[in-house]
C-alpha cells in the first residue's frame, strides 16, 4: 500500500513539475494546492484578469483522451466552460497521445485549458461572441437536461408546433417536435404518443442561460416571454389556450442568432395554468437534436447544390444500383430509376439491394430503400425498358442521365436518342470489365463534342466494334454459367461494381457542379484472377495502371469523330 501511494505521489509530482516547466517558460505563476482525491492535481494559475483554480484529473493512462480539467467557481458565463466547470479542451486533430508520457500530456492539457480560459475571460467582458456561438453545448450541460428531437426547420418564422412526449423514453430523446400540419418523420416513434401544442419562437437577441451553479427557473421563461413581439404573444396565447381550466405542460423552442452565423436553438419545458407560468414548478432544459433534412444533409456532407437536381439512372443492376445509392447519399434531390428487372438470387452479393428483396421489382425496392435511408430524396420508379421510358418521358425537369445497362449495343443506341433531345445535359456511361480487370465511366453530353461512338474507333480513327477502352482483348469467352446456358453471367464481384459506380457518381456530381467537358475515368485492377484464368488483356489495360485520366481523356476525345465533330 505504502509503495503504491508513493508511486502515485511520484507520478503526480512528475506531472506538476512538467506543468511548472511549461508555465515558467511562459512567465505564468503556478501554485500547487492540496491534491484532490484519486489522481487529481489542484493548481492555481495567475491569469491576466483573474486567478484560475483548476482541478486536473490525472487518471492514467491518458491514451484515449486528454485529462479532464475543471475550473472552480467561475463567476461568469465562459465560452468553452460547461455549467459544471468542465473546460472543453479539444483533442486537436492530429494530436496522438503517447501512453508513456503522461506528465507531458497533463502539462500540455493544462496549458491548453489556461489559454482557452484566458480567451474566454476576454470574451466574457466583451460581447460574449464565443460564448453564444457555443450556447447549444452549454445548454446540453445544464442540470436535469433532457433531449428532444426536432423536425422543426430552424428559420426566422415564429410559429406553433407540435410536441410529443415519450413517457417511457427507452431512446435518447424524450421530446419530439414536429411542424404543425405535417406528418412526423417515420423514424419518430410518436404514432401512439399523446401530443400537445408547443411553440418555436425566434428571438432577435440571445438570452443568457443560468450561470454555473444556477438553475433554470420560471423567471427565465418570463424573461423570454417578455421579449415577445405582439405577433409572438398571439402565438403564445394559442399555445397555452388549454391552460384555462387545468395545468398544461408546454415546451418552448427558442431560436437565437449565432454570432458565427445561423441560429442556435434550445428548449424549455414547464407548466402553465391560466396562461401563467407556474413559478414553483420545475423548468426543464431541453437540448435540441436537429432532425431536419437541411441539417442532416449539411452535417452529413451531402451536396446542397445537388439537392435541386434530377438524375435518371438507366439500369439498376450491380453498377446502376450502386450509382443510385451513391448519388442519393451525395445529396441528389431526385432520382428516376429505369429497369424492368426483378431482384433474384443471382444478384445478391453484387447489388445495393439484399436478399430480403428477392422477387421485388428492382426499381420499387430501390425506391423504398433509398427514401428510407436518405431524408429529402425523391425517387421515381419506372419498371420498363430504357427505350420505352424515353419514348414517353417528360424530360423538362431532368438534369442528367446515367447509363449503366451493361449492354454496349443498347447503350450506344440510347446515347444517340438522348443526343436528339435538343438540349445539353450530362450523360454518364459506365460499365465493368470481367473479373478483377477494372471498370470505366465516361462523362459525355447530350449535345456537342464527345460521344459514345468516339470510343468505338481503332488507333487510326476507323470505326471499330470493340471500344478503345477495353481491358480484355477481344474474342475471348468470359461468361460463366453455374447451372446451364440459361444462367450465363459475367463474373465480377461487389468491390468491382462499387468502385466503378463511385467513378460514375463522382463524374455526374462534377458535371452537375459545372464541369461538363467530356471525360474518361477508369480503374485498372490487379487482374490476378483474370491471369489465373488465362485471359488475354489489351496493352491499354497495362498502360491504364499508370495513366493519368487527363491523358486518357485526350486519347479518346482528342481526335475527329464522324458522329460528333468534323472528321471521318
Ligand atoms: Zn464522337
Amino acid at each position: 500500500m505504502i509503495e503504491a501511494a508513493t508511486q502515485l505521489e511520484q507520478e503526480l509530482d512528475a506531472c506538476f513539475q512538467r506543468t511548472r516547466d511549461l508555465c515558467d517558460a511562459r512567465g505564468i505563476v503556478l501554485t500547487r494546492l492540496d491534491d484532490g482525491p484519486g489522481r487529481r492535481l489542484n493548481l492555481r494559475l495567475a491569469g491576466q484578469r483573474c486567478e484560475w483554480r483548476l482541478e486536473v484529473d490525472c487518471t492514467w493512462p491518458c491514451t484515449t483522451k486528454l485529462p479532464n480539467v475543471v475550473v472552480h467557481a467561475p463567476r461568469e458565463l465562459l465560452a468553452h466552460v460547461g455549467w459544471a466547470g468542465l473546460v472543453c479542451v479539444s483533442d486537436s486533430q492530429g494530436l496522438s497521445l503517447d501512453e508513456g508520457r503522461e506528465a507531458d500530456v497533463v502539462a500540455h492539457t493544462v496549458q491548453e485549458a489556461f489559454n482557452l480560459l484566458e480567451r474566454s475571460a476576454e470574451d466574457a467582458v466583451g460581447d460574449k461572441t464565443e460564448f453564444f456561438d457555443e450556447l447549444e453545448g452549454y445548454w446540453s450541460g445544464l442540470p436535469g437536461v433532457t433531449w428532444g428531437r426536432s423536425a422543426v426547420e430552424v428559420n426566422e418564422v415564429s410559429r406553433n408546433i407540435v410536441m410529443h412526449v415519450d413517457g417511457e423514453a427507452p431512446r435518447l430523446a424524450l421530446w419530439y417536435f414536429t411542424e404543425h400540419g405535417s406528418s412526423a418523420p417515420r423514424e419518430f416513434p410518436v404514432a401512439k404518443l399523446p401530443w400537445a401544442r408547443a411553440m418555436y419562437a425566434v428571438l432577435t437577441e440571445p438570452v443568457s442561460p443560468p450561470k454555473p451553479g444556477g438553475k433554470l427557473s420560471a423567471a427565465d421563461v418570463e424573461q423570454v416571454l417578455s421579449s415577445f413581439s405582439p405577433e409572438q404573444k398571439q402565438l403564445w396565447q394559442r399555445c397555452v389556450s388549454g391552460s384555462a381550466k387545468k395545468k398544461q405542460a408546454v415546451a418552448l423552442l427558442i431560436s437565437m442568432p449565432r454570432p458565427a452565423g445561423g441560429r442556435s436553438v434550445v428548449g424549455l419545458a414547464f407548466s402553465v395554468h391560466k396562461g401563467q407560468v407556474l413559478p414553483n414548478e420545475l423548468v426543464t432544459p431541453i437540448s435540441v437534436l436537429r432532425h431536419t433534412v437541411s441539417y442532416m444533409r449539411e452535417r452529413g456532407g451531402a451536396s446542397t447544390a445537388a439537392a435541386e437536381k434530377h438524375i435518371v439512372v438507366f439500369g439498376c443492376g450491380s453498377v446502376g444500383s450502386e450509382v443510385a445509392d451513391a448519388l442519393a447519399a451525395s445529396g441528389t434531390g431526385r432520382l428516376t430509376l429505369v429497369d424492368p428487372d426483378f431482384m433474384s438470387e443471382d444478384n445478391v452479393f453484387r447489388h445495393a439491394l439484399g436478399r430480403d428483396r428477392i422477387g421485388w421489382p428492382k426499381v420499387v425496392a430501390l425506391r423504398e430503400e433509398l427514401t428510407r435511408k436518405y431524408p429529402g430524396v425523391a425517387v421515381d420508379e419506372a419498371k420498363v425498358e430504357a427505350q420505352e421510358w424515353l419514348a414517353k418521358a417528360d424530360l423538362d425537369s431532368v438534369d442528367g442521365f446515367v447509363l449503366a445497362l451493361g449492354l454496349p449495343t443498347l447503350e450506344r443506341s440510347l446515347a444517340w436518342r438522348l443526343r436528339a433531345i435538343g438540349k445539353a445535359l450530362p450523360m454518364v456511361v459506365t460499365w465493368l470489365e470481367p473479373l478483377d480487370l477494372g471498370g470505366h465511366s465516361l462523362l459525355l453530353s447530350t449535345n456537342g463534342e464527345g460521344c459514345l461512338d468516339c470510343v468505338y474507333r481503332d488507333e487510326e480513327g476507323a470505326d471499330a466494334l470493340t471500344p478503345q477502352t477495353a481491358f480484355l482483348a477481344p474474342g475471348q469467352a468470359v461468361t460463366r454459367n453455374l447451372t446451364g446456358c440459361s444462367s450465363i453471367f459475367v463474373p465480377y464481384g461487389a468491390i468491382q461494381s462499387r468502385r466503378t459506380a463511385l467513378l460514375a457518381a463522382e463524374q455526374m456530381l462534377q458535371a452537375l457542379d459545372g464541369g461538363a467537358a467530356p471525360a474518361y475515368a477508369f480503374w485498372a485492377g490487379d487482374g490476378i484472377e483474370a491471369t489465373k484464368q488465362g485471359l488475354r488483356t489489351t496493352p491499354w489495360w497495362s498502360a491504364a495502371k499508370s495513366a493519368l485520366p487527363a491523358d486518357a481523356t485526350k486519347r479518346l476525345f482528342g481526335r475527329p469523330c464522324r458522329r460528333c465533330r468534323n472528321g471521318s
